[in-house]
């Protein structure tokens, strides 16, 4: 969550980003130029790290999925997650409440993901969950564990009769980061139409198209 922390003045509290560019400032003012220079680093280093983070869900942004994707091994599996009906809560309970669920669905993602593997969101109410270094079962079973997280959450806490769940495409095995997204995205189609709430993925010997659900 970002930090709109108040103090108790009323006044809010001036961020890390800006604290080091005030210091440098004054150490710029006062011709120390190495210590100026130093909080100036510091500055764009976060500035650098909040430009690839999205301000509403604190996950990976887009930005940090096109830089990351195409420099990942070839054995990468990535999964385009969409969350199901998201309209119809936004049209239901408001897009404040549409707001938290998307900042729960992303920790949920987050949560059950290996050590290298990281979660983006890749625009609106969809995220990319990206699995360096991981073998085919391996890769439908992290899927599937995120898309039972977030179906089995307790989400009536938040709102009475409230109910969320993604519909995933997994894609796995030879070819690029970019081209394992654009099959994601074709699959995630897949487990659209076979009623959401599914993973799909092509399985290994039958190149057939699998719809995981409960
Ligand atoms: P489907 O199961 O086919 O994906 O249906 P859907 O309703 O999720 O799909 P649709 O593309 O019709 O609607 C996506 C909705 O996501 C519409 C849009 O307002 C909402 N949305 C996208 N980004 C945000 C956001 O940042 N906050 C909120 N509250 N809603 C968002
Ligand atoms: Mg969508
Ligand atoms: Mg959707």
């Amino acid at each position: 969550m970002s930090a709109d922390d108040e103090l108790g003045t009323g006044e809010a509290a001036p961020d890390l980003l800006t604290l080091h560019e005030s210091i440098a400032d004054l150490f710029a003012t006062r011709g120390d130029w190495r210590r100026a220079y130093r909080h100036l680093r510091s500055a764009l280093d976060i500035a650098r790290a909040g430009s690839l983070r999205d301000p509403l869900t604190s996950s990976y942004n887009r930005r940090y999925l096109d830089q990351r994707l195409p420099e990942l091994p070839a054995a990468v599996a990535v999964a385009l997650v969409d969350l199901d009906r998201f309209k119809s809560v936004n049209d239901t309970y408001g897009h404040l409440l549409g707001d938290r669920v998307l900042c729960r669905v992303a920790d949920l993602l987050q949560e059950g993901l290996p050590a290298d593997a990281f979660c983006a969101r890749y625009g609106g109410e969809e995220f990319a969950l990206v699995l360096p270094g991981i073998d085919h079962r391996g890769a439908v079973r992290v899927a599937d564990a995120a898309r039972r997280r977030v179906a089995r959450h307790p989400w009536s806490e938040l709102r009475p009769g409230l109910r969320v769940t993604i519909s995933v495409g997994l894609a796995h095995g030879t070819g690029s980061g970019p081209r394992q997204l654009h099959r994601a995205d074709n699959l995630l189609y897949a487990a659209k139409r076979a009623g959401r709430n599914k993973v799909a993925f092509h399985d290994r010997e039958t190149a057939q198209v699998i719809t995981h659900s409960e």
